[in-house]
């Protein structure tokens, strides 16, 4: 069977499956099937690819080292996906993202030295495709891996400004579009650069790499998740291009999804953040999270300290219960012990859900996921505009972890960094029990009024050992 005249129709059918996998990851109930139907037409493409060309172009000789490639790539993704803790996700995104613009670099670099050494001109249209996907591909690579190095802690997290840091960065810039743009008019014949063609190449490679490091290192540690989606919306462009430069149909559909996708996950993030990409990429936010706030010099208010038994004994006569999940939540791992306290509550005959606010966390989906692996069901979680006008009928939101994303000063102070960002109504409730360590800020770095409100009652403590507190005093009272 002459497996050519099928690739067009299998390409289309993994096409296919691509987008059916990017809505099924829409939802967390159709999210893994999603998944599965998109890596089953990536096995498609990839075995239907691999035996048409790997064995027609190179023979069996390249089967052994094809097959050794899939093997340590198989390896790396199912040991990360299983052994990679949650919280450390956004890390090895980076890393993979980096891997596939790395990847398209390389294709771009090596099907121009063939063509060239070949003797072939691929023509301007070419190599602008070339330059396009070395460009994009380069700088999606380093900018990966030092968003990789800051969130693992190698690189200190914090957003590395220095003086001139715009020259640089629009110079380094401008030197790399120059560079790319003599590549394509030499292959215009609109100039000659004759032998040193070649040597412009590697100049451009180093260009965009420290352009991905300079574009990158200004930004603090917890916009990172925010960069690593931009950068993968610039690896699926840089995938595009190489199947440009390869003519490989299947190639310039997926790196246009990955493209798009990246693209509206990047907006929407900074939209549920309220700043703009620009805010993200130049304004250094995020490297004070974490800090000691100070009181207001007038406001004698003082934060309502609460025990373990105060809390289960409010959560035991309470009909309506609301979880509001954030960082610490994740930090903590205390999903489990949450779900544990939610079924111990709904077997006293209390309606527990859950609170999930867009960027509660540090990743897109960060809470939803760490519930669904506690199994908390899908219904029982309730997006922001969903659930806000349940807070005021609801006896306590009990805040675990959270604490930008329930911040009423979003709502009243103008001179917040996050006034306007959309957040959880928790203090519209009866009662609020808010579980962290301190009264240390969160990633916005900010004071939060609602933990000195009279009704508000501070349970301080890690999240996981502070919820199992409750439960061993539910569990006392019963
Ligand atoms: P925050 O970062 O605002 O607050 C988390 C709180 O958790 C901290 O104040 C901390 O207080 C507490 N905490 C940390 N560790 C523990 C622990 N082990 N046990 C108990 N508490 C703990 O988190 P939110 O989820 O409320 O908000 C997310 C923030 O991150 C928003 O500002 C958002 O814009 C930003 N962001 C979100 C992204 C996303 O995609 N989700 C991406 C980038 C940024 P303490 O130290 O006192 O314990």
């Amino acid at each position: 069977m002459d497996i050519q005249a099928w690739i067009p129709a299998i390409y289309l059918v993994a096409a296919v499956t691509f987008v059916l996998g990017l809505k099924g990851l829409s939802g967390p109930a159709t999210a893994v099937a999603g998944n599965r139907i998109a890596a089953a037409g990536m096995l498609l493409a990839v075995a239907v690819t691999f035996f048409d060309k790997t064995f027609r172009d190179h023979g069996p000789a390249a089967l052994w080292l094809t097959l050794g490639g899939m093997a340590v790539g198989a390896v790396a993704g199912v040991a990360g996906g299983r052994l990679v803790k949650m919280t450390a996700m956004p890390q090895m995104v980076a890393l993979f993202n980096g891997a596939g613009g790395g990847s398209a670099a390389l294709v771009s670099i090596l099907e121009h030295l063939h063509a060239a050494h070949g003797g072939a001109h691929p023509g301007w249209a070419g190599v602008l495709s070339t330059v396009l996907g070395l460009m994009i591909g380069a700088v999606s690579f380093s900018g990966s891996a030092i968003a990789f190095g800051k969130l693992q802690g190698i690189i200190s997290p914090r957003a590395h400004k220095y003086l001139g840091q715009t020259i640089v960065t629009v110079g380094v810039f401008a030197a790399m579009i120059l560079a790319g743009l003599a590549l394509v008019a030499d292959a215009a014949g609109m100039m000659a650069l004759g032998a040193t063609a070649e040597m412009w190449l590697w100049v451009l490679l180093a260009l965009a790499l420290v352009f991905g490091v300079v574009l990158v290192m200004p930004i603090g540690g917890a916009d990172m998740p925010v960069v690593i989606s931009l950068l993968n919306a610039y690896t699926g462009l840089a995938v595009a291009m190489a199947g440009f430069v390869l003519n490989n149909h299947l190639l310039i559909v997926a790196g246009t999804l990955v493209g798009a996708s990246g693209t509206i996950l990047t907006r929407l993030m900074s939209k549920a953040m309220n700043r703009s990409l620009a805010n993200v990429l130049f304004a250094g936010v995020g490297a004070a999270a974490g800090t000691a706030v100070a009181q207001k010099g007038d406001d004698t208010r003082a934060a309502r300290e609460v025990s373990a038994e105060d809390t289960a004994i409010l959560l035991g006569y309470a009909q309506e219960v609301i979880v509001v999940p954030g960082y610490g939540l994740a930090v903590a791992q205390a999903q489990h012990a949450v779900r544990e306290l939610a079924d111990l509550l709904e077997s006293k005959g209390v309606n527990v859900r859950y609170a999930i606010h867009p960027v509660a966390g540090r990743m897109p989906g960060h809470m939803n996921v760490l519930l669904a692996e506690a199994n908390v069901p899908y219904e029982k979680l309730k997006d922001m505009d969903e659930i806000n006008d349940d807070f005021k009928d609801t006896d306590v939101a009990l805040v675990i972890g959270a604490n930008d994303v329930t911040n009423p000063a979003a709502r009243t102070d103008k001179s917040s960094p996050i006034y306007g960002m959309p957040i959880l109504d928790v203090d519209q409730a009866k009662n609020v029990i808010v579980i962290k360590r301190s009264m240390r800020s969160g990633f916005a770095g900010i004071d939060n009024e609602l933990y000195l409100d009279a009704k508000t009652g501070m349970l301080f403590g890690d999240a996981k050992a502070a919820v199992e507190r409750i439960i061993a005093e539910l569990k006392k009272a019963a």
